[in-house]
């Protein structure tokens, strides 16, 4: 089985420099904190050339921390995609804001700035366009809507690591930007991590405090805070790997080069790249009418792949409280029913990454009238259980 995510081989390609940064650790006794998480830091703050980086223990915390330090709170509405992983939306109701949806781009799945303006209401504090797979959403007329009605950008660059919009980093052009090294993310913790990363002086220092307990010095407590700061393993590990990390994305890069070259003139559709952007490609993620035949046939020929996301935000049970309906964000919700991602580790040889375009292309020979009836009818039917995402995958 060609895996979607590989993280085995990853680890083997690097095993001493990675098992040495662990076991100096373990030795050392001091488990939180300390040079490793300063130097990450200051590492990945020069990656996405941003004045600070603050490390925190995941995606989910930094994206909580990077609302808060845009003040949004109960009664403030933020704007986000329906289409993406739920944290976050959660994260935005956990500051007791109201998640305002609009809905993607159907081209790049991406905020589509032209809903911005009628979504925006006296109480949007804040806009939270998420980098979907990759790809960075378009900041220019979203920095511009946002700067007209005096609202915070908050970036969800969760799965962006590095890509680049009219060469600027992911992060680095709203208030602040969130990272999640979930592993399976481009640059991976062995566990959970995170981090928040902005330009400004002031938002800086309030985070630091707000991920340790709102701590200005030791037990003094002048803002109400978390237990977010990052662990010194977890540190250590990305270190090393944060010095691989540009060579991962190239490799990534030509990987979905050579993929969306073989599946040229196929049945499904690539990911675009627009000239202004560099894709990091967290996820190859292809279009297909029929996504879960096509889903089932390349696993008999061996190829996993992965559904992000079976169904979008504003359909899940669990915000049902929101109001939204089935056909609210139809863009959305074709996209939830036609994406398929397929594997696109850096580890993966050409030879595979041939072996798994072939097996796309082993579906066209099925007849498409077989197939019409087939298709899913609607996102609804999308809930079983076994194409749930792990986690990891998330
Ligand atoms: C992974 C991810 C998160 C959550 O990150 P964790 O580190 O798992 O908490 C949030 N948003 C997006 C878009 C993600 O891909």
């Amino acid at each position: 089985m060609i895996p979607l995510v590989d993280l085995q081989t990853q680890y083997k390609s690097i095993q001493p420099a990675i098992d040495a940064a662990a076991l100096r650790v373990l030795a050392s006794g001091e488990y939180l904190g300390g040079p490793d998480v300063s130097a990450f830091e200051q590492g990945f703050a020069e990656y996405c050339n941003v004045g600070h980086a603050i490390a925190v223990n995941s995606g989910s915390s930094a994206l909580h921390l990077s609302l808060l330090g845009a003040k949004v709170g109960p009664g403030d509405e933020v704007i986000t995609s329906p289409f993406g992983f739920v944290a976050t939306t959660a994260a935005i109701c956990a500051t007791g804001a109201r998640p305002v949806f609009v809905d993607i781009d159907p081209l790049t799945f991406n905020l589509d700035p032209a809903g911005l303006a009628d979504a925006i209401t006296p109480k949007t504090k804040a806009i939270m366009p998420v980098h979907l797979y990759g790809l960075m959403a378009d900041m220019d007329p979203i920095m511009s809507i946002a700067r007209q009605a005096n609202i915070a950008v908050i970036e969800d660059a969760c799965q962006a690591h590095g890509a680049l919009y009219k060469g600027k980093r992911a992060g680095s052009i709203g208030l602040s930007g969130s990272f999640s090294f979930n592993p399976g993310k481009n640059l991976s913790a062995v566990g959970r991590g995170g981090m928040v990363v902005t330009n400004d002086d002031e938002q800086a220092q309030f985070l630091r405090r707000l991920r340790d307990w709102g701590q200005d010095g030791r037990y003094n407590h002048v803002h109400q805070g978390f237990g977010y700061c990052m662990d010194t393993m977890q540190a250590a590990i990305l270190n090393v790997k944060l010095r691989h990390l540009e060579h991962w994305t190239e490799l990534r890069r030509a990987h979905a080069r050579r993929l969306t070259c073989q599946l040229k003139n196929s049945a499904v559709t690539t990911p675009p790249e627009p000239h202004c952007c560099r894709h990091v490609y967290q996820v190859y993620a292809v279009r297909s009418a029929s996504r879960d035949l096509l889903r089932a046939a390349i696993a008999t020929r061996g190829v996993d792949s992965g559904v992000h996301y079976p169904r979008p935000v504003h359909l899940q049970q669990a915000y049902a409280g929101l109001g939204y309906m089935e056909g609210d964000f139809p863009e959305a919700e074709r996209a939830a029913a036609e994406m398929l991602s397929l594997p696109i580790s850096p580890e993966l040889t050409d030879s595979q990454i041939d072996y798994i375009a072939a097996a796309v292309w082993s579906d066209a020979w099925r007849p498409r009238a077989a197939t019409a009836n087939l298709g899913v009818k609607s996102t609804r039917d999308l809930a079983r259980p076994a194409q749930e995402q792990s986690e990891q995958a998330a």
